[in-house]
């Protein structure tokens, strides 16, 4: 026993606890990622440590994340990672020991010494970072996966865009068309159902890359509503690239949208509330599907295009 310290009964659970970093440790994205090495600069020249240790060391045995500081420790030694430390009810995952509030001011003044890869390195990134902005750049790696851009389901798939197209594709077996150009109907026979899962999603091949055609009906507001967008599968500035334009009418009227695509790195959600595509209000939609009002008939075309 410690001196002063007292045993506790819970024990957590390790595999239960996640930490709560703005970058998702996912197991989908810890499969892809190397074991990283860690590479200690001693006097300005980089040394590969092939053992591993310190970065071992970093590694918060509860949760398997990197810690960042404030790093803890018990009054026995062992650490943990501060998200880990509040989850714990101050009891030592290790020795459960009473954990207290010390802190290992010496683990954390090694990392500051580190030099690692981005955990991004097998998918394409070869840049070595200083072990506390590791963490800001691989947010914003232009390497990091994609999540998977189908909606309606929550899919936690992850990976680069030919991958996420053959899962689109097999998986969710989205339809997949080629060119530039489409017209695509949209036939519903209960137009009073306007849930959050009524949606539908094609992949189009076009400037060899492909672009999601969102089309769903939610409720905006109090109002019933469909709406059509196109997102692109690649990153922000590829898809600034790109212009589109959707229509859909009947009996001589026309709803035009014109929009630049969003990139999937933007949730289908964030895209949809944030209204950047065509909206066509239900009123307004079963005018344009004609017949009895008893059913969704709409005719959406568009067009993609490259701005140079
Ligand atoms: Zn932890
Ligand atoms: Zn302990
Ligand atoms: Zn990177
Ligand atoms: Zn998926």
């Amino acid at each position: 026993m410690a001196p002063g310290g007292s045993t506790c009964k819970e024990v957590p659970e390790s595999h239960s606890i996640t930490a709560d970093y703005d970058i998702a440790t996912s197991n989908a994205e810890m499969k892809i990622s190397p074991p990283i090495k860690a590479t200690i600069t001693y006097g300005g020249k980089p040394v590969t440590s092939s053992t591993n240790g310190v970065h071992e060391l970093l590694e918060c045995p509860v949760c398997m994340s990197s810690m960042y500081p404030p790093i803890h420790q018990c009054p026995n030694g062992h650490t943990l990672c501060s998200n880990c430390k509040i989850r714990v009810h101050n009891c030592c995952p290790t020795c459960r020991y009473e954990l207290g509030n010390i802190r290992c001011l010496a683990l954390e003044k090694v990392a500051e010494s580190l030099e690692l890869p981005c955990r991004y390195q097998s998918l394409g990134c070869h840049d070595i970072f200083p072990y506390y902005s590791k963490l800001k750049h691989e947010q914003h790696c232009r390497f990091r996966p994609y999540n998977c851009p189908y909606a309606g389901a929550e899919c936690s798939v992850t990976g680069d865009i030919p991958f996420l197209v053959l899962h689109l594709k097999d998986d969710h077996k989205v339809d997949m068309h080629s060119g530039c150009t489409f017209n695509h109907r949209y036939v519903k026979s209960n137009p009073q159902e306007v849930e959050n899962a009524t949606w539908m999603l094609t992949v189009f091949n076009c400037f060899g890359r492909q672009f999601c055609l969102h089309f769903e009906a939610f409720q905006l507001g109090t109002a019933p509503v469909y709406m059509a967008f196109l997102r692109f599968m690649g990153d922000d500035n590829e898809a600034k690239k790109f212009s589109y334009s959707l229509e859909v009418g009947a009996n001589g009227r026309k709803l035009t949208w014109q929009g630049v695509p969003r990139s999937i790195r933007d949730s289908h959600r964030k895209v949809r509330d944030s209204q950047d595509g065509l909206i066509i209000q239900r009123n307004l939609a079963l005018f344009f599907s004609g017949g009895d009002r008893q059913e969704l008939k709409l005719r959406v075309t568009g067009r993609i295009w490259k701005e140079e």
